[in-house]
């Protein structure tokens, strides 16, 4: 390698945030709590949840308009037709209860969109729907979509006719939510898989709506914020 074109580090400064995650997980590991074999299990069963339960949940509900009820009335409840287990915890039998909650569906209508966010940091229903994306946990999601709902779904370009109601709702430490979305018209016929692979991470979120075709959350335009909020980082 030449002196002209020093390589990068690859991996920036541990942060205060990390060094505290360290000192408090050796400490529990010192005082008993858990051991370094069950936080081993426990970081590659976080690392194997991802989104697809939720879809699946969703394509049920519009399959199955009993299973529809369900969901809306008892999120835990149907959450277990997709094998999600909300109340006796992930397969390790053992990690942190701060996910388990309420878990909520909120059902769309045709003049109803519903959106997520936490607005105090990131509070995400990861059992069911995985680790959160970069952008649910950024300031500016989470400060302007409260202020300018409209506006933010279509930077993320989803574009609401005017007479449908838009309901942002705020995540906390017990009440996760995840949207029902509309079926999408060209389904019709279509089978539970198939209706899965449309329900991506953003439809579950409420930034986006289930196309068919669509299935991955990358393929639809994003413009720019017109009033994006300045951290001063
Ligand atoms: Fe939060």
């Amino acid at each position: 390698m030449s002196d002209t074109h020093k390589a990068a580090p690859m991996v920036d400064e541990v942060s205060d945030f990390e060094i505290l995650e360290m000192a408090v997980r050796e400490l529990a590991i010192e005082k008993g709590l858990f051991s370094a074999e069950d936080h081993r299990r426990w970081i590659e069963y976080v690392h194997t949840l991802g989104p697809l339960p939720a879809a699946r949940l969703a394509a049920k509900a519009w399959l199955d308009p009993d299973f529809k009820k369900l969901a809306v009335a008892d999120g835990v409840k149907a959450s277990l037709a997709v094998g999600i287990d909300w109340i006796n915890g992930p397969p390790t039998k053992f990690g942190t209860p701060s996910d388990y909650c309420s878990f909520r569906v909120l059902e769309d209508t045709p003049k109803v969109k519903h959106v997520v966010v936490c607005t105090l940091c990131s509070c995400y229903p990861r059992t069911i729907l995985g680790q959160s994306p970069e952008w649910y946990r950024t300031p500016n999601y989470r400060r302007r979509l409260v202020r300018w709902p409209r506006q933010v779904l279509a930077e993320f370009g989803l574009q609401l006719a005017a007479d449908v109601e838009i309901r942002v709702v705020d995540s906390n430490q017990k009440t996760r939510y995840m949207v029902l979305p509309l079926r999408p018209i060209g389904t019709e016929g279509w089978s539970e898989q198939q209706l899965t692979e449309i329900v991506t991470r953003d439809c579950l979120i409420g930034v986006a709506m289930p196309q068919p075709g669509v299935t991955s959350n990358a393929k639809r335009p994003v413009h720019p914020a017109v009033h994006p909020i300045h951290t001063g980082h």
